[in-house]
């Protein structure tokens, strides 16, 4: 699912270009002060807020999309440790797609975005990181909050009431939950492991939380 390097800005070639728009905007804000042309600059910057904003947000869904989620996982680390990723993936949606068609899939992908972003603890995100796949950023939650917030959104999918939306639709989710208790090293690799957890609750049958116990690092896998 998440494959090594894949869609990643490079890194390696040497430090990120200056963010010219930033830049002009800024002189613009400068320079237009009076009259006509204040009100010109202020125009165009609530213009370009929106544009930003619109380039971040998923389509379908309204939630962030990938990305932004890029942007905050190769971009400076920022947040409060310790920090929590979690990865993701609808259960056997391609069945969904197949029994009810795409239009149903579409909308069960906006519920189920919906659903995650519920109770979601401060400064903490969902974003869609492509096809059926979604991530939770975590900062800020040490290892048991980081595991009890996504079971209770596991749970809140399960529990929604599918058939209101088609008679006999049910969906699950599979999560993989990668967590570190300082500021991550790498928020790359812990996205890796997230991604490797997440096969391993979809190997251990799906609509489970796979996560490693921070006392034992034990594997587990949670459902009710
Ligand atoms: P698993 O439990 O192993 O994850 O099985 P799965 O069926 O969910 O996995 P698979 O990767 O085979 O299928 C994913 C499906 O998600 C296939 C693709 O058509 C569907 N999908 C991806 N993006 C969208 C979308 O934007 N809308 C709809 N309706 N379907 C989508
Ligand atoms: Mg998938
Ligand atoms: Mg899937």
């Amino acid at each position: 699912m998440v494959a090594e390097g894949e869609g990643t800005p490079s890194r390696t070639a040497g430090p990120r270009p200056p963010d010219l728009l930033r830049l002009h905007e800024a002189v613009a804000g400068l320079f237009a002060t009076q009259g006509d042309w204040r009100r010109a600059y202020q125009h165009l910057r609530s213009a370009l807020d929106i544009a930003r904003d619109g380039s971040l947000r998923d389509p379908l869904t309204s939630s962030y999309n990938r990305r932004y989620f890029d942007e905050r996982l190769y971009g400076p680390f920022t947040d409060r440790p310790p920090f929590g990723l979690a990865l993701i993936d609808l259960d056997r949606f391609k069945s969904v797609n197949d029994t009810y068609g795409h239009l149903v899939g579409d909308r069960v992908l906006r519920r189920v975005a919906d659903l995650l972003q519920e109770n979601l603890p401060p400064d903490a995100f969902c974003a869609r990181y492509g096809g059926e796949e979604f991530v939770l950023w975590l900062p800020g939650v040490d290892a048991g909050r980081a595991v009890h917030v996504v079971e209770e959104a596991r749970l809140r999918v399960e529990r929604h009431p599918w058939s209101d939306l088609q008679p006999g639709l049910r969906v699950t989710i599979s999560a993989g939950l990668a967590h570190e208790p300082g500021a991550p090293a790498s928020p790359e690799r812990q996205l890796r492991q997230a991604d490797a957890l997440l096969y391993a609750a979809k190997r251990a049958g799906r609509n489970k939380v796979a996560y490693h116990d921070p006392q034992t690092t034990e594997l587990i896998t949670h459902s009710e």
